[in-house]
């Protein structure tokens, strides 16, 4: 762990080696070199953004997710241009500086409608960030949603092990997905990577691949949450991924990629009711609140009893500012961009 937080790269039989060998004391001194880590990079600041879940209609079949496509029990929506513009204005003038637009693959939003949808948002919130949630793409789009004003993409590589991707993605390939996170890196966004903890069959092996994964990716913000089931789903019955062992991938991934953007993810505030708080105490700095409207928001249901699902929008942001700061550390409603990013645009400037 020390040899980690010197910046030194560890081969993937260390790392397997580490994951097998925590025990409380070392799980302590590990959140505790992560949060240094962190302070380091960004201080006590944690970037808050609003998460608009635009579009629970989705083609592709993923078997952990509630979204996927033979899940005919759910009640599909999908909010229309101009009310996601009006999530937009209710989170800026809550203070919002970034907006995520998330939504299964709906092929419904082409590039086309994106385009103006992102050029919209952006005439009316210039200094506002756009993250982008929506799927595989292929260059051309993607190429278009970021001249259109799109600044961030967020696509989680989900397994970093190539038969455990495979048998989770009857619809998706393995090689696709990383495909795709390299050409939205090339084009110029700032990418978002991650994965779930505790997945059916996952080993420390496959963990060990995923920060190694993501130290050579090096993304700007990395999503790390446990797997939770969705009751129907085929992995129904699967046990949940463990709070304890997706902090320690967070702190680990503080630990390698130290100036990357981390949120405290709501399947870490689902699995613990202060899921979110540890996750900040073990090296993540952001959270992401909601700005979906109320009626659509239980039909955003990735997994079993996802949390916030009844809130105000008003609520979300308040209730998570208190809960922030009763953990230590300060909101900042700046756009946090990553230092990776920043220090390349002092560079080309
Ligand atoms: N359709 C887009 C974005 C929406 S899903 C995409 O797949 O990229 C956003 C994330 O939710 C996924 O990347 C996945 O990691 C996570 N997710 C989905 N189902 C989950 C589950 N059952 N437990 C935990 N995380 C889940
Ligand atoms: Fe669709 Fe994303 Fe869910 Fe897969 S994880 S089924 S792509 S919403």
């Amino acid at each position: 762990m020390e040899q980690l937080a010197a910046g030194a790269v560890l081969h993937k039989h260390e790392l397997v080696y580490l994951l097998n060998h925590l025990d409380e004391d070392s799980r302590k001194q590990l959140q505790t070199l992560a949060h240094q880590k962190r302070v380091q990079a960004y201080g006590t600041s944690v970037y808050l953004r609003g998460l608009i879940e635009f579009s629970n209609i989705c083609k592709q079949n993923c078997l952990y997710c509630g979204l996927r496509s033979s899940n005919k029990e759910l009640s599909r929506y999908r909010l229309l241009p101009e009310e996601i513009t009006a999530c937009c204005r209710e989170g800026y003038e809550l203070g919002y500086r970034t907006f995520v637009l998330q939504s299964g693959e709906d092929d419904w939003y082409t590039t086309e409608k994106l385009v103006l949808l992102i050029s919209s948002i952006k005439s009316m919130f210039p200094d506002a960030a756009i993250t982008l949630s929506i799927g595989e793409r292929e260059d051309e789009p993607y190429t278009r949603l970021l001249e259109a004003g799109a600044d961030r993409y967020l696509l989680r590589h989900e397994t970093a092990s190539p038969a455990l991707y495979q048998a989770l993605h009857p619809t998706m390939t393995f090689e696709n997905r990383r495909s795709r996170l390299r050409a939205l890196q090339r084009i110029g966004y700032q990418i978002g990577a991650g994965f779930m903890v505790g997945l059916p069959g996952q080993t420390s092996a496959d963990l060990a691949d995923d920060l190694l994964y993501l130290q050579q990716l090096q993304p700007d913000m990395i999503g790390i949450g446990p797997f939770l089931p969705h009751h129907a789903t085929p992995l129904k019955n699967e046990p949940p991924g463990t709070v304890e062992q997706t902090l320690d991938m967070i702190a680990l991934a503080r630990l390698m990629v130290p100036d990357a953007l981390i949120p405290a993810t709501t399947a870490m505030g689902t699995a613990h009711p202060q899921g979110r708080e540890l996750a900040l105490q073990a090296g993540a700095n952001v959270v992401m609140p909601n700005l979906s409207p109320l009626s659509v928001r239980p039909k955003y249901m990735l997994y079993n009893n996802k949390i916030c699902t009844g809130d105000e929008s008003a609520q979300c942001r308040f209730c998570l500012e208190r809960r922030i700061e009763a953990a230590g550390f300060h909101v900042d409603m700046g756009r946090g961009d990553s230092l990776k990013h920043l220090t390349h645009s002092r560079h080309c400037i």
